[in-house]
């Protein structure tokens, strides 16, 4: 930092993208103040599947930074590989019966990337992937043996011990927080309750309802997030150590011996009632269950011992929305699908960016100011 006084910095939002560029900001001598509307990973960060990938065919500039998202976690992982909430053992997809030959061209397409992609049979799939009941795979399925899995509220604890050791500030149960400014430049935040506090930036991190704090603004950032759900299982014998993407089910390995799952087919069961919860009949939930269960091994009873249902943050075309806005100077946005991935690269690019107000390269083309009709600064 250029400055004397450490840059004073409001992040807007307890979830994992917030808390992530909460810590590199105060690695870099940043001071911090983190504000949530409830508790952390109230939202999606407390539900995610935290697939760590970046496989199938995306923009160039989206597979080069989860690339390098995928990477910052290998470098956590190798400092203590024993952590039981962040896994590197690969990841298997395949398509529904019929569909073999999309899974060939999405593998012949990994491969043309230098993507880290094998085209299995089902009986190799059995002798290379431990826990996978093989009757399963149909004609042939993909395992991507760079990828991983994290369990987010684990990391998001790890990463508050650093916060609170290098002094940050923070504000729990705040409510609706909005952002202050003045001549186009964030002032800092305000609380539902009148509370006001100043900062040299602002950052919202607010997942799925990071538009919505951004509008008064006068600033628009297209809104593509779906209602999703993601069910933990009781505890159950297994031994699935990757991450399994297939038609009917996702399913990965968590903490305390448990699976966590999701898809989508079940969308329509799911209903969203006035007060802004969620509710789905228990049936779905199990029959999502019983589906998991047919791609593990020995095909174990599987049941539900929680499920979360919420907005998944996704901007409307799809693609990252990080930086600073150009209607408001200082105040900054994270906002993006994939945000398991993309939480480290993105906390830590985001961070050397309000600090110095350097851009950094490899954000160049997720710049908000994409979706604004005028000129853009970046
Ligand atoms: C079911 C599911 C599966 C997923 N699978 C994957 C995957 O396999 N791989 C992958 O990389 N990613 C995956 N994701 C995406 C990833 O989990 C999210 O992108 C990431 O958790 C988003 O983090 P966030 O910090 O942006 O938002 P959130 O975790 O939603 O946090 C936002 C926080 O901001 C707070 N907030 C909102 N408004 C305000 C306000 N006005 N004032 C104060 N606080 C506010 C909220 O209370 C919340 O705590 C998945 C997500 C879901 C839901």
């Amino acid at each position: 930092m250029s400055s004397e006084a450490p840059k004073r910095v409001a992040v807007v939002g307890g979830g994992i993208l917030g808390v992530s560029t909460a810590v590199h900001l105060l690695r870099e001598g940043g001071s911090v103040i983190l504000l949530t509307e409830g508790r952390l990973a109230s939202e999606a960060s407390g539900r995610s599947l935290s697939w760590l990938n970046s496989a199938g065919e995306r923009s160039t500039p989206y597979h080069q930074l989860r690339l390098a998202g995928v990477e910052r976690y290998r470098t956590l992982f190798a400092a203590d590989p024993s952590r039981e909430w962040l896994q590197f053992d690969g990841g298997v997809m395949w398509n529904a019966v019929g569909h073999g030959e999309e899974t060939s061209a999405r593998h012949a397409y990994e491969k043309s990337i230098g993507y880290d992609s094998k085209l299995l049979a089902p009986e190799e799939i059995g002798r290379i992937v431990p826990g996978v009941d093989s009757s399963s795979v149909p004609e042939n399925a993909i395992f991507n043996g760079g990828e991983g899995w994290v369990s987010l509220p684990h990391l998001l604890e790890h990463l508050m011990e650093e916060f609170h050791e290098l002094g940050g500030e923070l504000v729990l149960n705040a409510g609706k927080v909005s952002v202050l400014s003045s001549e186009g430049r964030a002032t800092g935040v305000v609380l539902p309750s009148g509370e006001t506090y100043d900062a040299d930036a602002v950052l919202v991190a607010c997942g799925a309802a990071t538009p919505s704090v951004v509008a008064p603004l006068g600033v628009e950032i297209p809104n593509g997030s779906p209602v999703s759900m993601l069910v933990i299982t009781k505890p159950v014998e297994h031994s699935l150590e990757s991450v399994l993407n297939t038609p009917r089910a996702a399913v990965r390995p968590n903490p305390g011996s448990t699976l966590a799952l999701d898809h989508d087919w079940y969308k329509e069961h799911i209903t969203e009632y006035s007060d802004g919860t969620f509710g789905i009949p228990d049936e779905v939930v199990q029959e999502l269950a019983d589906e998991a269960s047919k791609l593990i091994a020995g095909n174990p009873e599987l049941k539900p011992a929680s499920w979360k249902i919420g907005y998944k943050p996704i901007p409307g075309d799809g693609e990252p929305v990080l930086g600073e806005l150009d209607a408001v100077s200082g105040c900054f946005v994270a906002f993006t699908h994939s945000g398991a991935t993309l939480a480290l690269i993105v906390g830590e690019l985001l961070a050397g960016e309000i600090l110095t107000g350097d851009k950094h390269p490899m954000l160049a083309t997720f710049r908000p100011g994409r979706f604004s009709q005028g000129f853009s600064r970046s």
